[in-house]
């Protein structure tokens, strides 16, 4: 007997007239007018990351709970006041919680299959948690490893190179551990210093607490410098004209269809990444084009940027930001590598933490890189929390050094164009810890665990911005951040 949902009993009702449905005046005018948002978040037709179908609303109110209570972003901003605009941080959670399916990432696949079409070289690139979640949405447990398969797939689908974004996370990790180290010995810049590789979490701290900005890193995300790696330094190895190439990102973040979108991450006049594809939409993808996902024989990364460290590979966790920053700081500031415990640095790992304004959102550490240097490390999932801790930091109450943000419970193994599961609750907390422990397997399998050990990213050094955190490497591989706090209209 087929198990009836949640979903289904609210379509009963609606249909029974238990339940008011929309008159279809509002329906047809819902567009950029925001109609009941008093049970739901509003969202422009001009979204980037997410779309909004009016016809499938049930109305359960799921993503209004969602983005008030973990993202504080609902209920943080007035129509009324700011011109008609919804205040969006594109994290998705929204989308992840709809029981109606009415909220679904903005689709790119069909652009790559354009690109492809007209004759470009198409480039993929895998997040962190694409590897530990692909296979859920073909019947797989959670946090089952897959990498090899998708990598299959996704040739099967036309790619003409497979690499790893977490390449890219390690020239994140070089830089901001450097920029970590250079606040702590002479204060260039405000401490704490934030993560800023999470582009909701950016967003959120531009429209909310402008000011505190100087705080955040200006070290790019691993998906914009997996970009310029990509049509940099990669299509000159490779004998490929960078226009020609038409850049993917495969991840668990439709937060970064936003972010590739920005003109600050644009690599010599061209986009850095062309196209952001969800792991969801990856799914679909997969079945549209009748690939057989259960008969493929794993492939491999092609080289170059397909070698990455295990620090990398763990920026998809809660507190793996954090730690792999950690690894590469104290041997920039030691000169030697870290420790073992260093490998395993457990204050930091897990969703649960040992304090929190919420129960379990955030973990506090102290790092000791020498007797006079102690680096206190907060991690805090969730914008909501983001905002305690920026209120803190306001008033003067906040004593830390480094602090990872990431919008999603559980970081980027909790982003919502990860596949959910067919009832509520769609993610739950074993599913996350699942994925969370896959990747920190991986990790440890790797050789290579340091980031600035990695031979690619010591070649890549070599060859176009000379040292870590030389003024070349700030020119090509920081950013800036601007204050949208005019979008509040206040
Ligand atoms: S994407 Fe995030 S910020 Fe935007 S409406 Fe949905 S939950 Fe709110
Ligand atoms: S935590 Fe990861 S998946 Fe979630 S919004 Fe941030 S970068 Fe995207």
């Amino acid at each position: 007997m087929s198990q009836v949902t949640r979903r289904d009993w609210l379509r009963m009702l609606v249909a029974a007239g238990v339940l008011p449905a929309v008159p279809q005046v509002l329906r047809a005018a819902a567009q950029e007018t925001y109609t009941c948002t008093d049970v739901r978040v509003p969202i422009s037709s001009k979204n980037p990351a997410i779309i909004f179908d009016e016809a499938k609303c049930i109305y359960c109110g799921a993503c209004k709970r969602v983005c008030h209570r973990t993202m504080s972003v609902e209920g943080y901003f007035d129509l009324k006041k700011n011109g008609n605009k919804p205040i969006c941080i594109h994290c998705g959670q929204c989308s992840t919680v709809c029981e109606g399916e009415a909220i679904l990432m903005r689709p790119e696949w069909q652009a790559v299959k354009a690109a492809k079409a007209a004759g470009k070289t198409i480039v993929v690139s895998l997040s962190p948690a694409v590897r530990v979640s692909v296979s859920e949405a073909f019947g797989k447990p959670a946090g089952a490893f897959c990498e090899g398969e998708v990598i299959a797939a996704l040739r099967a689908l036309g790619a003409d190179y497979v690499l790893d974004t977490c390449f890219g996370a390690d020239l994140t990790i070089v830089e901001e551990a450097k920029e970590l180290i250079e606040r702590l010995k002479n204060r260039t810049a405000p401490l704490p210093q934030f993560t800023s590789c999470c582009p909701a979490w950016v967003e959120f701290c531009e429209t909310y607490f402008p000011n505190e900005l100087p705080h955040l890193s200006t070290a790019k995300s691993p998906i914009a410098l997996q970009g310029e790696a990509i049509k940099t330094f990669f299509a000159k190895q490779k004998g490929i004209d960078p226009k020609n190439i038409f850049n993917v990102a495969l991840t668990p973040c439709p937060a970064k269809k936003f972010e590739i979108r920005r003109p600050e991450f644009e690599v010599d006049g061209m986009r850095g990444m062309d196209a952001v594809v969800t792991v969801r939409e990856l799914a679909e993808w997969i079945v549209a084009e009748g690939v057989d996902y259960q008969s493929l024989q794993p492939s491999a990364y092609d080289s170059l940027l397909g070698t990455a460290s295990g620090a990398g590979i763990i920026f998809g966790n809660t507190g793996g930001v954090a730690e792999a920053i950690l690894r590469s700081a104290y041997a920039f500031y030691t000169g030697e590598n870290p420790p073992e415990d260093f490998l395993q640095f457990a204050p930091v790992r897990g969703l649960l933490g040992t304090e929190s304004p919420r129960p379990g959102a955030l973990k506090r550490a102290r790092v000791a890189f020498s007797g006079t240097c102690v680096v206190e490390v907060l991690v805090v999932q969730g914008c909501a929390n983001a905002r305690t801790v920026l209120e803190q930091l306001r008033k003067g109450d906040l004593k830390a050094d480094l602090i990872e943000v990431m919008a999603c419970e559980g970081g980027c193994i909790g982003g919502a164009g990860l596949p959910r599961a067919q009832t509520v609750p769609y993610l739950t907390r074993a599913m996350r810890n699942a994925r969370i422990d896959a990747l920190y397997a991986c990790d440890a399998d790797k050789k290579v665990r340091l980031a600035h050990e990695n031979p690619v990213v010591k070649q890549f050094y070599a060859e176009t911005v000379g040292e870590i955190g030389s003024p070349a490497a700030k020119a090509r591989l920081h950013t800036s951040y601007l204050s949208r706090a005019a979008d509040l209209g206040e």
